[in-house]
């Protein structure tokens, strides 16, 4: 077991997952259907939020949510240099623009002072991105929405189970979008769920998730028939299927555990590298509940004679998986190129890149698995160091 690679990351999948994609395969209802409704209600209960809208990505939750609150052609949204592609890309499906600005030093999250230095008249909506899981500074984020009259669409891929002064992430925002990717805190392979408050804004969503086919329009024609719809927008194909409904019904169950687990291996990197000065941690808020999706370390580059590329390989020589999150988006040829962003403009996000290494984490891994880890990067930090 110890001369084995630990991945980076591996989904947490039991019999309970197994046995609910077959008897949904038995079933005979494979596509959107019971199993993504009831998902879509244990989800909305388990967040205590009105509406939870299950959706193939949470690529494509973001889209729907920022068309339903009304981004349009022309508009800008900020959102942070510091995301996945995702993020951005989605304001782009739109036709407006992505603003994006630098984030915090502390903990990598969007800098609440840049938000409101970045807003211009076109200016629609802000997206905070939860990093890593731990929540944005949402009474500032919301009160500058408040009083520039902007919607606020959060990107919580990361921040599931995630509390903000004891308010739920998914509960908070105009619209909450989830990640059930494979590497996510909970998964159903490919797969995302969208959260509002909003009748509204949920019924939009709702209709746009699926070719932007009134529900209600053939409910108003009963004598029609169940093959009767009306098309009232051109919409997307974004609903869930019951397939991957049926592991998220079980993921969803598990949230908790699954969370504890990987609280408590956070805490047990905190003990075991609190006193190596070439290894820093992002800041810990004590007023937040962090999901733990990603453990970040920072670099001290001053006091070791690697880089953080080098300092990767050498965990993989020693066979422990590690990533990069993320490779800011300013740093990418399109954004780079089309808006003409410079590394200057960014200088937390550009200085972070540099020295962030995201660590395993997940309930998978054993205590054995946790020690590797430790015992990998202690033993490349003394080796290194200047
Ligand atoms: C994973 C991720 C997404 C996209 O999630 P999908 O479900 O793969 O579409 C969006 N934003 C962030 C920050 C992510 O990490």
């Amino acid at each position: 077991m110890s001369s084995s690679f630990l991945p980076f990351h591996q989904p947490d999948i039991g019999e309970a997952e197994i046995e609910s994609v077959v008897e949904t395969l038995r079933s005979g209802w494979l596509t959107t259907g019971p199993k993504a409704k009831r998902l879509e209600s244990d989800f909305a209960r388990y967040l205590g939020v009105r509406h939870a809208i299950a959706v193939n990505s949470c690529t494509a939750a973001l889209h729907l949510a920022l068309e339903a609150v009304g981004v349009r052609e022309g508009d800008e949204v900020i959102l942070p240099t510091m995301t996945f592609a995702a993020s951005a890309e989605v304001v782009l499906y739109l036709k407006a623009k992505p603003v994006l600005v630098d984030c915090r030093a502390d903990t990598l999250n969007i800098d609440a002072e840049k938000i409101a230095q970045a807003i211009t008249k076109r200016t629609k909506a802000i997206m905070p991105v939860h990093f890593g899981g731990q929540p944005c500074d949402m009474n500032e984020i919301m009160e500058i929405a408040r009083r520039h009259d902007l919607k606020v669409v959060e990107d919580a891929a990361h921040a599931l189970p995630a509390q903000y002064q004891g308010k739920w992430i998914g509960a908070i925002g105009d619209a909450t979008c989830f990640s059930f990717y494979a590497t996510k805190t909970i998964t159903t392979g490919e797969g995302g769920m969208v959260t509002t408050g909003n009748d509204e804004v949920a019924e939009r969503m709702r209709m746009m998730s699926l070719h932007g086919i009134s529900h209600d329009a053939w409910k108003r024609y009963t004598k029609e028939g169940s093959w009767y719809y009306e098309i009232l927008s051109p919409g997307f194909k974004y609903n869930l299927t019951d397939i991957a409904a049926a592991i998220g019904i079980e993921q969803l169950k598990k949230c908790d555990e699954l969370w504890e687990a990987r609280q408590r291996i956070a805490m047990i990197y905190r003990n075991a590298f609190a006193k190596l000065e070439e290894i820093r941690f992002l800041a810990y808020r004590k007023d937040v509940q962090h999901a733990w999706h990603l453990f970040v370390i920072q670099l001290n580059l001053e006091s070791l004679k690697i880089d953080r590329n080098r300092f990767i390989e050498s965990l993989r020589e020693k066979e422990i998986g590690a990533s990069v999150h993320f490779i800011p988006l300013h740093f990418h040829p399109y954004y780079r190129d089309n808006f003409g962003y410079q590394r200057q403009e960014f200088p937390n996000a550009s200085a972070a890149f540099e020295r962030i290494i995201s660590l395993p984490v997940y309930s998978k891994m054993t205590e054995a698995d946790v020690e590797r880890v430790i015992v990998a990067v202690k033993t490349i930090v003394r080796d290194y160091r200047r």
